[in-house]
């Protein structure tokens, strides 16, 4: 196959080149670096199946050749990020899934768009199932983020009823690993480095408020699935190892045999009190579940880290 990844030098973007080299598919990584990292992606330069452009995919995409699949991954996906960046990540979300939409017509190519448990906004159903429609506010800090995503589930939907195009929608939950940004402000890399470097951990709120992690491994192996699986698809991709921020905090501890202060900051707007996908779709349709124990994990992500800051 030849496969055109949008994003591919962010965090999973990065991950999933690997994963279809690996597999023998032809890659093309688009990104223009504006969260993601060039050294995400470097061992792969020369590689003769791949292909990097720097490019920013919300202005009209123009790709040589057939394409099979368009992945597209593009997007500030942290909240620092997309706080810092918030019209960058609307229009990424609006415009750059329109122009990779109307690649895919153009080629006639499959989509597949990363989504997220944020378009379920602060849930008031638990866990959250593909059918629930969420409790997002529009106008907050998050919003940027949240309403870009909806709409773009919208825009992907709204292609494959009126063109045809066969598409794919992931509903990605937390998920972590190695080639986070240590300073991209999530939870996962923030806690690992200040045990690292042996500062206080930075607690938001009083720490009750829930996630559940999934080990980017697994996440791979969902998405491949999900390309693989002949019908159009809307699904959760995530663990269901739901704990509290603080349970987290003394669990990475304890896995780094370290002792950290825990300081107590501001919870930010609208962070999600509860999350947890319900995968029951995923695991009927696609026979996926994750398989990687947080803790195993940690310990990748862990090493990653120490490895980054010798
Ligand atoms: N969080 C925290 N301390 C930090 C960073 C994050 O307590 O230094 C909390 C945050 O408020 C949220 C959870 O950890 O409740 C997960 O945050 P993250 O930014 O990783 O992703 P989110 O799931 O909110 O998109």
């Amino acid at each position: 196959m030849r496969v055109l990844i949008t994003g591919g030098a962010g965090f999973i973007g990065s991950h999933l080149c690997d994963y279809f080299i690996e597999k023998g598919h032809e890659v093309i990584c688009m990104d223009n670096l504006l969260t993601g990292r060039i050294e995400n992606i470097a061992h792969l330069m020369g590689n003769r199946n791949f292909e990097f452009v720097n490019y920013d995919v919300t202005n009209y995409i123009f790709v040589d050749g057939p394409l099979d699949w368009i992945l597209h991954f593009a997007s500030p996906a942290s909240p620092n990020d997309y706080l810092e960046y918030p019209i960058q990540t609307l229009k990424v979300g609006a415009l750059g899934t329109h122009k990779a939409l109307g690649l895919a017509k153009a080629k006639n190519s499959h989509f597949l768009i990363a989504s997220t448990s944020e378009i379920y906004g602060n849930p008031l159903i638990h866990p959250q199932s593909e059918e629930y429609w969420g409790n997002v506010n529009p106008i907050g800090p998050r919003g940027v983020y949240d309403e870009a995503k909806r709409f773009a589930e919208a825009i992907t939907y709204a292609y494959h009823r009126y063109h045809k195009i066969d598409i794919r929608i992931a509903r990605i939950f937390n998920t972590f690993g190695p080639r986070m940004k240590a300073d991209d402000g999530r939870v996962v890399p923030t806690f690992i480095n200040q045990a690292l470097k042996r500062e206080p951990i930075t607690v938001y709120g009083d720490g009750s408020q829930t996630r559940s992690f999934c080990y980017i491994s697994d996440l791979l192996e969902g998405i491949y699935k999900l390309i693989n699986t002949n019908e159009v698809t809307v699904v959760n991709l995530g663990s269901q190892n739901e704990m509290t921020v603080i349970d987290f905090a003394k669990l990475l501890m304890r896995l780094m045999n370290v002792d950290c202060e825990i300081v107590y900051k501001e919870l930010p707007v609208d962070d999600p009190h509860i999350r947890q996908p319900d995968i029951s779709l995923a695991k009927k349709t696609l026979g996926w579940e994750p398989k990687v124990s947080l803790e195993d994990g940690l310990k990748k992500t862990i090493e990653y880290f120490r490895n980054q800051i010798k």
